[in-house]
Parts: structure tokens; sequence; C-alpha cells
């Protein structure tokens, strides 16, 4: 097994690391990270548990990495997330298996949701392997759909989608020449099968015992893995240490609820329990999983009270960027900022806080009712199809 030179104590014996006995741990806002300003670079890797290590493959974006995490099952590997498809990835994995794999072949690729930094190189690793893949159903549908309908023009759905958000007509031209279907672009031809992983469902991987905990909202069916053997949580985009991933409302539904989805499923992670060392897709490996889920809600919180104040005067999507964003939004984060705008704003509405008038086909909302952050948890979860199984009932 390889061993890199950060690892904080040597895997001699096949026992536990004690990251938390670390003498490198270093806490910031509120997180403990074991590895201090650590990261894995090209070949060298870190070994998180015995069998078990964090590496990282380049992305041509402004988010410029993601954490992948390769599992050693004696004569293979498995692996979760591969990167997206573009130039630097495939470097990254000839430097892998030139200086990890340790001229075993990777068996199985885990994608934990279906974006293409996440399984864009997934039907390239399968084919060069001959390795099984496994993700969640919605994800795997989802990935297809967005593949299948390739790199075309624009949908009129999408455009329409856009106008009532409040987006100004005279960017049409530009908005059809951007081009529709950018994610064939990351993504290498999909595997033909998959296997199904579904919440709650329990699998070994490298020598361990895990399940699937589902989080909703910035994609369908993401995949958390959680190890039933020793405190460890692959968080995939659901958990970031410093950022907030997306939770969009797409043209391809466009009364969708994700925030609703999104953080009733992420107050259940909180139920993992044990302190786990967490495995993002992004950023370090940390400690603090119940303290950044709090963390993360509470930013979703603020910025719904600060919608609904704003939107006392009647105002488009567009027009709410002032209430949710600090920065001015440019470029290609616009698209992600109008889906975020819609969600939160579907969210008010959800429960009643929100009005919507169509208004020269675009839609005005306008504030209503009583907002009390405090009791949103609740109220969100009492939204019918929203409130998850509990963790702790797939014990019994
Ligand atoms: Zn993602």
């Amino acid at each position: 097994m390889t061993v890199s030179e950060n690892a904080v104590t040597e895997v001699t014996d096949g026992q536990t690391i004690d990251h938390r006995a670390s003498a490198s741990l270093v806490e910031e806002d509120g997180l403990a990270y074991p590895f201090a300003d650590d990261v894995p670079d090209g070949a060298q890797t870190i070994t998180i548990a015995p069998g078990i290590l964090w590496a990282r493959v380049p992305l041509p974006w402004s988010l410029d990495h993601i954490n992948i995490y390769l599992f050693d099952e004696g004569d293979s590997w498995s692996v979760v997330d591969t990167g997206a498809r573009c130039k630097d990835g495939f470097d990254a994995w000839q430097l892998i298996e030139d200086s990890v794999l340790d001229g075993k072949p990777i068996g199985r690729v885990i994608a934990t949701h279906m974006h293409p930094d996440h399984l864009g190189l997934a039907g390239w690793l399968v084919e060069k392997w001959d390795a099984s893949f496994w993700t969640t159903q919605a994800e795997y549908l989802l990935a297809n759909t967005l593949w299948l309908s390739g790199l075309g023009e624009y949908p009129e759905s999408e455009i329409q989608h856009l106008f009532k958000a409040g987006v100004d007509r005279s960017f049409e031209d530009k908005i059809r020449a951007a081009g529709y279907g950018n994610y064939k672009k990351g993504v290498h031809k999909l595997p033909e099968q998959y296997h199904r992983m579904e919440d709650g469902r329990e699998f070994t991987l490298g020598g361990r015992q895990w399940r699937v905990v589902i989080g909703r909202g910035h994609s369908p069916e993401h995949a958390c893995l959680q190890c039933l053997d020793e405190p460890l949580f692959i968080s995939g985009d659901q958990v970031l240490p410093h950022i907030t991933s997306n939770v969009s409302v797409y043209s391809r539904e466009p009364m969708a609820n994700p925030l609703a989805h999104w953080i009733s499923t992420l107050d259940r992670m909180k139920e993992v329990g044990g302190n786990p060392l967490v495995l993002p897709s992004h950023g370090r490996v940390f400690f603090g999983l119940n303290e950044r889920v709090d963390g993360i809600i509470k930013s979703h919180i603020i910025k719904l009270g600060r919608l609904h104040e704003w939107c006392m005067e009647p105002r488009t999507t567009v027009k709410t960027f002032r209430a949710l964003y600090r920065r001015k939004i440019e470029g290609m984060e616009f698209y992600l900022a109008l889906g975020e705008a819609i969600a939160h704003i579907h969210l008010l509405e959800s429960l009643g806080l929100m009005e919507r008038e169509l208004k020269n086909d675009v839609y005005v909302f306008t504030a209503c009712g009583t907002y009390k952050g405090n009791e949103l948890l609740s109220d969100i979860n009492k939204l019918s199809g929203i409130k998850m199984r509990g963790l702790n009932t797939f014990d019994t």
C-alpha cells in the first residue's frame, strides 16, 4: 500500500489512524483539519486510513480540483469520483496509475453524483479497466439525459425560463450563441450499465462496511457514504468545508423546490453521529460535520430572511440578487446565481411566504406572511415529499 510523506501517522500495523490526536490538527472557523494545510498533489496521496487514499484531480475551472478517494480492495482498487473530461484529468489518472495503483487494476468506479467533475471520466475508467460503475438511479438517468441531449440549440423552454425570471430580452442572441448542452463537453461517454446505490443500502468498500446516505437539492439523488466500521463520512458536494454547493431550479422542472430538499437532507446528515472525519469533494478533509451542516443551513436562513424583507416591494427574480449576493454576479456565474435565486424564492413560496404574479410574461414576487427563521427547518420538514426516513431506522 502506498503511504505518502504527508500521512500524519505511518501505517505499519494495519491499525486505524487517530487523526483527532494528530499533532497537525488545525482549527479554523469551528472545524478541525487533521492534515493542516497539506493536500494531495499529483502522485502524492494522503493516507486517510489503512487502504484509503485521498488524491486530487485538477479541474479546468475556477474550482480547480476535485478530491477523489481510492480504496484498496486487495487485488484491485475502488475509486470514488473521477474528475472531468479534460487533458489535466487524463494526465492526473495516468500519474495515479503509474505511481499509486501499484500495478493493480481499478475494479469499481463509484460516482457520488452526475456533475462532470464527479463522473466525467467514469466511462473512460470503466472502459479502460473493465470496471463496474456504481451510482444512484436518478443521477445515472439524469446524466444520460443530459449527455444524450448533446450540444444542441437552446430549447425554447429554457429561453422562456430565463425571460420569466427577468433576464432582459435583449440578451436573447447572446444566450442562443453560447449554445446549450455543455454537460457533454466535460463528460466522457457514460458507462452503459450501472449498479444502483439506494438510500440505506450497505456494501463493502476497502474492507469496511459503508451505508449510502442520500442528499437532495444540489443534484437529485446525491450519494454520501457513511462508514459503519470507523468514523468516516464521504460527503461529496453535500457538505463542503468552505463553500456551499449550488442549489438551483432548472427549466426542466421550473416549479421545483430543491432548497427544501437540500436543507432537510442536510439536517439529516447530522444523524450520522460519531463526529466522523468528513471526506468532501472539494477543500480539505475535516472534523465538524454537524457544525458545518448547521453553518450551511444558517446561511440559507439568513438569506431567506433578507429575501423576504427585500420582496416587501414586488421584485423579479433577477432583482432579488441584491438581497442574496454580496458581490457582483458576472459571466457563467449568472446562471448559477439565477437558479439559486429561484430556489430561494420557491422555498418561501412553498411555505406561504411569497406570492407570484405573471406580468408581461415575467414573474414578479411579493413577500407575504411573517418569516420566522427559527421555525424554518420544522416547517420545511412538514412539506409533503421532503422529509426522508431517519438514518437510525435503518438499524432496526
Ligand atoms: Zn456537484
